[in-house]
């Protein structure tokens, strides 16, 4: 169907013309409206960032959020789904921009990792020792946890930042999507219809949403996804303290299939977040049966977990998330491989509320001012492959793990000025720097020597010891 099209005028797109930009063919004007499918992070911050931009060149816009999620109920169906660590950079950003996170949404801060091996573990304290890392949850919490309210889950006060800064928040499902007269139509789970200026699609990848585009924009591709598990335990305060503390616990073990394992402490709960290949019962059972995880775990006992889910994570971009009057962002379009999702949803969700305000919602609008921002974290999510690729050998390596560990902790025992391995390390498991920013550390001159070194001294240590136990490191 063809889009609607006519000649801007300066009142529609006043900042564009104040940027010195060209005039959009398809730009938002005093009245328009905008709908967005989905209230997690992108859709939030999307939606906070377009009032805002549009408030300061007075372009009085209006936004419906669809969002059915109760973000007070507990258990899954209040939950988004995910580890919940907000990255230290993403903390720093949000405050910068007035967003601080109120103490009842951060259920612990992260001071620590503790990187466990079959050969031993070792805590890599934070580099830079102002800042911090907070773990949230995206809802209530797990299905036991007591009832805090919306705004005391990281999900539902982003909502409550959108609806106070003029969005109107619709509690529907949105089950179609059409075009009517050139503009993106639609329907909601009552059978409702609404037309818009421009739809930004932030639905995630766990939903069925992104099936709705085939036929209405069939050049959108959605993103690849993988199968992961989170589950949540129940564990006393002086067990957490005693066995977990304010650390983060990360696993590179050797098991087939698994990728990345993760304990994360949050208030009187502990979840466990495991990234690999067909993750299964069966890899679940491997992993929770190794006794660098039991060793975490009063008495060396994994206890039931008390909600758990398999949600899926975005792997591989979607193709060309835009067109005329509609944009596709966080894990619906492009997400940083891994890490720090919720920091690209809000990357992204900028760029595009940008683009909307200060050039217009045409296709060419989004891939000259919103698709660079994209691309910037597909090219890293590049680097990232061959990250994790090499993170892939260490963890089959028993040789390579040896040298890793040894560097690591002398590292972290003298305090010593440049902590090559640790940093690289630490921005690795906090998804805090871009990846390319992780390769280039590890091109530093002093880095591969020192790592050669501690290979040659960590396995001529152990060839001495002669089959006895190696000591943790922590
Ligand atoms: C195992 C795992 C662990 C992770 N850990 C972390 C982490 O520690 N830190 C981090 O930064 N990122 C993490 N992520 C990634 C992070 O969860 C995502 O990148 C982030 O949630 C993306 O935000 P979003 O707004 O795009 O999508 P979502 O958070 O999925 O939000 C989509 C919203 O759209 C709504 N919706 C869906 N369909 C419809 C519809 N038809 N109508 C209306 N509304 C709809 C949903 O209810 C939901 O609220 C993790 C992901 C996984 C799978």
């Amino acid at each position: 169907m063809a889009l609607v099209q006519r000649t801007a005028r300066p009142s529609d797109n006043l900042a564009g013309y104040f940027a010195g930009g060209e005039a959009s063919r398809l730009a938002l004007s005093d009245g328009s409206r905008v709908g967005v499918i989905g209230g997690g992070p992108a859709g939030t911050f999307f939606t906070h960032f377009l009032l805002r931009l549009a408030a300061a060149v007075d372009l009085d816009v209006a936004v419906d959020i669809y969002e059915p999620r109760n973000f007070a109920y507990q258990g899954p169906a209040g939950c988004n789904h995910c580890g919940g660590i907000v990255s230290e950079s993403l903390v720093q950003l949000l405050a910068t921009e007035g967003i601080n996170l109120p103490p009842s949404i951060v259920r612990r801060g992260i001071e620590s990792y503790v990187l466990h091996m079959d050969i031993g573990n070792v805590r890599i304290e934070t580099p830079l020792h102002e800042k911090r890392i907070a773990a949230v949850f995206r809802g209530n919490g797990p299905r036991v946890s007591e009832p805090i309210g919306a705004s005391g889950s990281f999900d539902g006060y982003l909502l409550e930042l959108a609806a106070s800064s003029g969005a109107k928040v619709v509690r529907k499902l949105v089950n179609e999507i059409s075009w009517d007269g050139g503009r993106p139509q639609v329907t909601s789970s009552d059978g409702a219809t609404a037309t818009y200026d421009l739809l930004a699609v932030a639905a995630g990848v766990n939903s069925q949403a992104l099936q709705l585009f085939g036929e209405v924009a069939p050049q959108y591709h959605s993103p690849k996804t993988l199968k992961t598990f989170i589950c949540e335990f129940k564990l006393s305060p002086e067990a957490l303290d005693r066995h977990i503390g304010p650390s983060m616990h990360v696993f590179l073990l050797d098991i087939p299939r698994l990728e990345f394992a993760a304990l994360i402490p949050k208030g009187e709960f502990l979840t466990l977040c495991l990234l690999g290949h067909d993750v299964d019962n069966a890899l679940i059972d491997t992993f929770l049966s190794a006794p660098e995880v039991k060793a975490c775990f009063p008495d060396g006992a994994v206890p039931s977990p008390v909600c758990h889910c398999f949600p899926r994570v975005n792997v591989v971009a979607a193709a060309r998330p835009y067109g005329d009057r509609i944009v596709w962002i966080g894990d619906s379009g492009v997400a940083r491989l891994y890490k720090d999702g919720i920091g690209s949803a809000y990357r992204v969700a900028k760029a595009a509320a940008k683009t909307v305000v200060h050039h217009g919602v045409a296709d060419e609008d989004f891939r000259r001012h919103f698709w660079p921002a994209c691309k910037r974290i597909d090219n890293d999510n590049s680097i990232a492959k061959v990250i994790f690729a090499v993170s892939g050998l260490i963890q089959k390596l028993r040789f390579l793990r040896r040298g890793v560990l040894r560097m690591t902790a002398n590292e972290q025992r003298r305090q010593a000025r440049r902590r090559h391995m640790s940093t690289v390390l630490w921005d690795l498991f906090t998804g805090s720097a871009p990846y390319r920013e992780v390769l280039s550390r590890s091109f530093h001159p002093e880095f591969p020597a020192m790592l050669c070194w501690n290979l040659i001294a960590g396995n001529a240590v152990r060839a001495r010891r002669n089959g006895s136990e190696e000591p943790s490191h922590e």
